[in-house]
């Protein structure tokens, strides 16, 4: 299928995982910014990126939220880093059924990073002193009807997990923050 292109601005946040101190105001900052209203509170449990820490040996590594994965895969993947061995999946972005990472606690819908949408730059990239998150940007062509699909895509597997009724909940909810 061919489709129109159009200009599409692609985020990437690069992490410097050396210099991230595991402060985690990055945690707070984004939770506050996701609470309804805006900045009325903040919890960690709630942010779109969690860090990973490792305090013994100094190792903190930022992990954004990504896209929800309606069933859990079946390769895993396992991390030793400076001899310590992490669990599996700890540093997967998807929120899967397979653990409760980046779910909100009382709904249990799937949070993913939207890179603060509406905000000149992103609040965790703002907030990090340390400049363990930097910002880049750059334009790529994308086809219309490819990005059309991905989004229903997203909305059936929601639909099909929770159930619409809890969906139109927490859009209802979510359009009364602004
Ligand atoms: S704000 Fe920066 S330094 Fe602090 S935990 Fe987050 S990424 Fe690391
Ligand atoms: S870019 Fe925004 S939504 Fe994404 S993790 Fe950072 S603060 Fe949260």
């Amino acid at each position: 299928m061919t489709g129109e292109k159009k200009k599409k601005i692609i985020k990437t946040i690069k992490i410097d995982v050396d210099k991230c101190n595991g402060c985690r105001a990055c945690e707070l900052v984004c939770s506050a910014f996701h609470a309804a209203p805006k900045y009325s509170s903040n919890n960690p449990a709630r942010a779109r990126i969690r860090v990973i820490s490792e305090p013994l040996k100094d190792i903190y590594v930022p992990v954004y939220a990504g896209d929800y994965a309606p069933a859990e895969c079946a390769g895993r993947d396992k991390y030793t880093i400076d001899g310590k061995e992490y669990d599996e999946c700890a540093f997967c972005r998807a929120s899967c059924p397979s653990r409760n990472e980046f779910k909100e606690p009382d709904s249990g819908l799937p949070l993913k990073c939207d890179m603060c949408e509406g905000e000149d730059e992103p609040l965790c990239v703002k907030w990090c002193l340390s400049d363990a998150l930097v910002l880049e940007e750059r334009e790529e062509e994308v086809d219309e009807e490819e990005e059309q699909e991905e989004l229903e895509v997203g909305l059936e597997s929601l639909a099909d997990k929770h159930g619409l009724e809890k969906i139109m909940d927490a859009l209802a909810r979510m359009s009364k923050k602004e």
